[in-house]
């Protein structure tokens, strides 16, 4: 295996269930995360590395040098052990690993990644694995950072099983990108990894806080990690409020001395105009005359109509999920078109299976054939980067009513492509979008339009201030899009917050171990 430590920084390990850009169909935040922290941490002299599931459905061409180690992992699940392959490769710069298990239920080799009836069962047997080859390996990790649910079990094997083993250098750290996805299951199947269930499914351990006969993974990584972040401040508040908890907020007050949220970064070298291969035209804050080429490609290409250059575009790119207060988009592109302006939604419906979420996605297929060749309308209902590219640096704004948002990266994007954000103040949008009319605000970081109340008056409000801006204000416009361009949303800010979370902790462990 690759050998450990050499630097003097710190020595980080993410075990996760995914990391950008290798999956397809880019499913979450996740995997952004993963990645960009991952190279900002890198770039300031630590050494990380990355475990992940080896998929059937990665894009493997971005992974540079791949080969399959030339050692069989063994790790225990369901009361025996089963093989896995370990395969090594880079991406964009940064070790990864892939975990192949050789078990006969083909575990990641389903052409998909999530949503899988046996969901527990792969990512706790894969939380193992991933374990079982850092210890196996000799590796010395200062901090194991695991990520949502899929692998928050990593944090009470390491402490009940594979401390004891010998694993021991390191702290865990654990975020969570969303809370509504909690990885819960009868007590028993937790039993399937090698933990044990009467120890943990009790209510200050792993217990379901709802359902007692349930294991909640999520909780489970809360009580039993080091540090626990989140991915804004905002949304860090919001989930410690019976409303805002998904059922976990006491456990978070419990644990709050640990708990912080962070807000994530963009990549900002894959989100930059100047250099965007995907785009018509590339451009940048002193050169807007390249965006309004790509407004005016985008027309054409999706033949909306270019006879006013000067017809604001509204932008929205989203998975169609209620959390993205889908009633509220689709209200905006009816009030839009009623204020003069065009929109353009590139929307994907991810879980097909979830009734819900299929009646969702009837209604907005019928959204989009009924504007099918309006002038100013366009839905397009499907996951496409490269058009999210071209749609990032076309429109003039862009619009994100959700009713929850634990960070949110698209405003981060639009912004960086002079878009102007229009958001509902919740979660991370609350921490990232500041309103041009408030004057409670610094102007210098006053960039976009908030709303408060999930409704369609609350939407109507931002909106129209919005396109009154625009229309009768073009040079005070024109001044907004270059200032919040050269606005900073990289990794570098983020990831010094985790370093120094990093970096507190380890020394804390430290100094603990030196006084007994
Ligand atoms: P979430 O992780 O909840 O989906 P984020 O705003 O954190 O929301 O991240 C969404 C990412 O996925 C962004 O980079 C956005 O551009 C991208 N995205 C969302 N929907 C689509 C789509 N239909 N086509 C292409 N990219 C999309």
């Amino acid at each position: 295996l690759t050998s450990s430590q050499t630097s003097p920084g710190l020595h980080v390990v993410h075990i996760a269930a995914e990391m950008a850009p290798l999956l397809i169909l880019q499913v979450g935040g996740l995997g952004d995360v993963v990645a960009g922290l991952g190279k900002a941490l890198q770039k300031k002299g630590h050494l990380v590395e990355i475990v992940i599931p080896k998929y059937d459905c990665m894009q493997y061409d971005l992974v540079r040098d791949l080969r399959a180690l030339d050692v069989v992992l063994e790790s225990y699940f369901d009361g025996r052990l089963f093989k896995s392959k370990v395969w090594v490769g880079t991406v964009e710069g940064l070790p990864v690993y892939f975990i192949e298990p050789l078990h006969p239920d083909r575990f990641f080799w389903r052409g998909q990644f999530y949503g899988e009836r046996d969901d527990f069962k792969r990512f706790s047997f894969f939380s193992r694995a991933a374990l079982e080859l850092l210890l196996q390996s000799g590796k010395k990790p200062d901090i194991i950072h695991c990520h949502d649910w899929q692998t928050a079990f990593v944090a009470p094997l390491y402490w009940d099983l594979y401390a004891p083993k010998g694993l021991n250098s390191a702290r865990i750290c654990f975020t969570c990108h969303n809370f509504e996805y909690q990885g819960t299951a009868p007590a028993s199947e937790l039993g399937s990894c090698g933990l044990d269930v009467n120890q943990l499914n009790r209510p200050d351990r792993m217990q379901d806080n709802s359902s007692h006969d349930r294991i909640n993974a999520v909780k489970g990584a809360v009580v039993f990690s080091n540090i626990v972040t989140t991915v804004s401040p905002t949304y860090a508040q919001e989930v410690r409020t019976a409303e805002g908890g998904h059922g976990l907020h006491s456990t978070l007050n419990f644990h709050s001395k640990k708990f912080i949220g962070i807000l994530n970064g963009i990549d900002a070298d894959a989100w930059n105009p100047a250099t965007d291969a995907h785009l018509k035209v590339q451009y940048n804050a002193n050169d807007l005359q390249g965006k309004a080429e790509n407004k005016e490609d985008i027309r054409r290409n999706l033949g909306l109509s270019s006879a006013d250059v000067r017809r604001p575009l509204v932008g929205c790119i989203t998975r169609l999920v209620p959390q993205k207060g889908v009633h509220l988009i689709r209200h905006a592109i009816y009030r839009t078109l009623e204020l003069g302006g065009q929109f353009v939604l590139l929307g994907s419906s991810p879980v097909h299976h979830i009734q819900a979420l299929l009646y969702l996605s009837l209604e907005f297929e019928g959204i989009a054939n009924h504007f099918e060749n309006h002038d100013h309308i366009r839905l397009i209902l499907k996951y496409d980067d490269s058009l999210s590219h071209s749609i990032f640096a076309a429109s003039d704004m862009f619009i994100i009513p959700s009713i929850f948002e634990p960070c949110g990266l698209t405003q981060m994007i639009a912004m960086r492509y002079g878009s102007i954000p229009i958001v509902r103040k919740t979660g991370g949008l609350n921490d990232s979008v500041f309103d041009v009319d408030d004057d409670t605000i610094p102007v210098q970081f006053r960039n976009g339009y908030s709303f408060s109340s999930a409704d369609e008056r609350g939407v109507n409000g931002a909106l129209e201030r919005a396109f009154d801006l625009y229309t009768s204000k073009p040079d005070s416009w024109q001044q907004l899009v270059e200032k919040v361009m050269n606005m900073d949303f990289s990794w570098d800010s983020s990831a010094s917050q985790y370093e120094e979370l990093y970096s507190k902790s380890v020394a804390r462990s430290r100094a603990a171990a030196r006084t007994q």
